[in-house]
């Protein structure tokens, strides 16, 4: 069986200060805990501080974004190789923040994740369709796209080692989360959408959730067959609640 996966998404939050009273709180609730990997993505000022923080612990450290340049005139840019250099093992690319407040397309998501690759970290490739999409019945259309843009330009083989995370953009950050069978639904349409093309990749890929993950429904996400891990965004700046989630995993 894989080992469950919880990735927590600070987006653009915290202080030093408030970051301190997290990480306090969280490290000993999750010290001891095993057969979960647990990582956490701080905004980029502060992966030094985690970092430090984390020393010692289970706990692994990514990072929210990159820049898929390798260096030079790319002001107020992050590259690949610099995350490696602050010790990030993993990088979300293509969030729907990323997306639809920035502009990123399917083009930029797989050339992030190339440069990710070749820097040596782990791409967490999000992908999900928004309320608009869900309610014209698209859903496995946009995913699918989403998906095929990255497999197409760079070959199924690239997903290897790769993590993917279903994140229905009307349940992210809204409170509202999709039902256990809704989510199980379309991580078994991306399985197999995989599998057509690599069944050992896709056996081996893990598929997280992410959308609203909180204490209370996580057990019953994560206990879905295609569910792996989750990706927690709110709830991951709450201690008692993202501990929670990781012991439900
Ligand atoms: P949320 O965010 O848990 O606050 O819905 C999830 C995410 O955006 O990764």
């Amino acid at each position: 069986m894989m080992q469950s996966l919880v990735i927590g998404n600070w987006k653009m939050n915290g202080s030093l200060s408030a970051n301190e009273v997290l990480l306090d709180q969280l490290l000993p609730a999750l010290i001891d805990l095993k057969g979960v990997q647990i990582v956490l993505c701080p905004p980029f000022p502060y992966i030094s501080q985690a970092d430090s923080r984390l020393l010692g612990s289970q706990i692994l450290l990514g990072a929210q974004n990159l820049n898929a340049q390798e260096s030079g005139a790319h002001t107020g840019e992050v590259s690949a190789r610099m995350l490696k250099d602050l010790n990030c093992r993993y990088v979300l690319i293509g969030h729907s923040e990323r997306r639809s407040l920035y502009g990123e397309t399917d083009t930029d998501t797989a050339q992030k994740l190339i440069a990710a690759k070749l820097a040596g970290l782990i791409p967490v490739l999000c992908v999900g369709e928004s309320l608009q999409e869900r309610q014209s019945g698209s859903t496995e259309t946009v995913v699918a796209r989403q998906l095929q843009a990255v497999i197409d330009s760079l070959g199924i083989e690239t997903l290897k080692g790769c993590v993917i995370a279903y994140e229905p953009v009307w349940a992210i950050g809204t409170g509202e989360t999709a039902t256990p069978e809704q989510a199980q639904a379309v991580h078994g349409f991306i399985r197999r959408l995989l599998a057509r093309q690599s069944a050992a990749i896709a056996e081996r890929l893990p598929l997280l959730y992410g959308g609203s993950v909180k204490a209370d429904n996580a057990a019953a996400l994560l206990a879905q067959a295609d569910i792996n891990g989750a990706l927690v965004g709110g709830a991951s700046l709450d201690a008692a609640a993202f501990a929670a989630i990781c012991q439900a995993a």
